[in-house]
């Protein structure tokens, strides 16, 4: 994979010096709080909040200046220097979310469709989304409710170490499956599923929203190919790292056993073989995972 020196996307934000201080990023958030506390619950809600939050403190789960409204302080003292590993990380994000933009606005408009373009937020430790707390232990993830991907650039060590999937093009594999939700948002198959929650199958039609999302990854890697001078090392990358992060693989590491009910992203067999089909597809339309068997999938 050849990604140095291309273009790279404008719709990445550089969160990294203000997120690593806990959830009250955004600036303001402590007061802004308190205010709207104040408005529902009245004075006897702020005086309850400040309790808690001075609990809280005590604890050392907040710092003050959340509370105070300042949000954690953004740059100074906390802001962490990127290793040049880092800095080359966060460049390569940028040419990929560039990447996709490209092929899924050429895509999308194939159809007759606008692809409105997503955001990505590159922060550390932890970041407040739309979708709540976000924290680097989840991995990258999409927010539909922002339209941002969210980024801590940790996750590739975490990557190559426990999942063995080192590589360029497995870490771009990953941004593609996220934003193979956002491309699922605009299509508005991310609400139909959402909508279905609470119902007992409704980790099926999560399984089979993932398997999608898979399925777009490999569309995008279809159309990337000549960008990125991608060669079948590279796709292999990706099916590894499709391979690493499937839930059986996942609840195996973490439990020492696979319980498919509580499966949300599909085995790993499923995962390569939905990127794969995308790959040799190109096309969106061949990505529907919601009308066949489940067990077929
Ligand atoms: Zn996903």
């Amino acid at each position: 994979m050849e990604w140095k020196g291309r273009q790279e996307s404008d719709n990445v934000e550089d969160d990294r010096g203000r997120s690593s201080g806990g959830f009250g990023g955004g600036g303001g958030g402590g007061l802004g709080l308190l205010m709207t506390i104040g408005r529902v619950f009245g004075i006897k809600g702020i005086l309850a909040a400040v309790v808690v939050g001075a609990v809280l403190w005590k604890m050392g789960i907040v710092d003050p200046g959340m509370l105070l409204g300042g949000g954690p302080s953004s740059g100074g003292s906390q802001q962490v220097q990127a290793s040049p590993e880092e800095q080359e990380r966060y460049h390569f994000v940028k040419v990929v979310m560039k990447e996709t933009e490209d092929v899924w606005t050429a895509e999308f408009a194939k159809h007759g469709k606008k692809y409105v373009l997503p955001s990505m937020k590159v922060y550390r430790g932890q970041i407040r989304t739309a979708c709540g707390g976000g924290s680097a232990a989840m991995g990258p993830f999409y927010c539909p409710g922002d339209q941002v991907v969210y980024i801590d650039l940790s996750f590739y060590d975490e990557l190559a170490r426990t999942f063995h999937s080192p590589g360029d093009f497995a870490q771009a594999y990953v941004i593609a499956h996220e934003i193979g939700h956002h491309v699922q948002k605009l299509l508005g198959v991310s609400d139909k599923v959402a909508a279905m929650q609470g119902r007992p199958d409704y980790n099926e039609y999560s399984v089979r929203l993932e398997l999608q999302a898979d399925y777009y990854a490999g569309v995008w890697a279809n159309h990337s190919k000549q960008d990125l001078k991608l060669d079948n090392s590279d796709i292999e990358e990706a099916m590894t790292a499709a391979n690493a992060i499937g839930d059986d693989m996942i609840q195996k590491k973490m439990q020492g056993r696979v319980t498919p009910k509580a499966f949300t992203h599909g085995t790993a067999a499923q995962r390569m073989r939905w990127f794969k089909k995308g790959l040799d597809s190109g096309r969106i339309e061949g990505g529907d995972t919601f009308s066949m068997s489940y067990r077929d999938l």
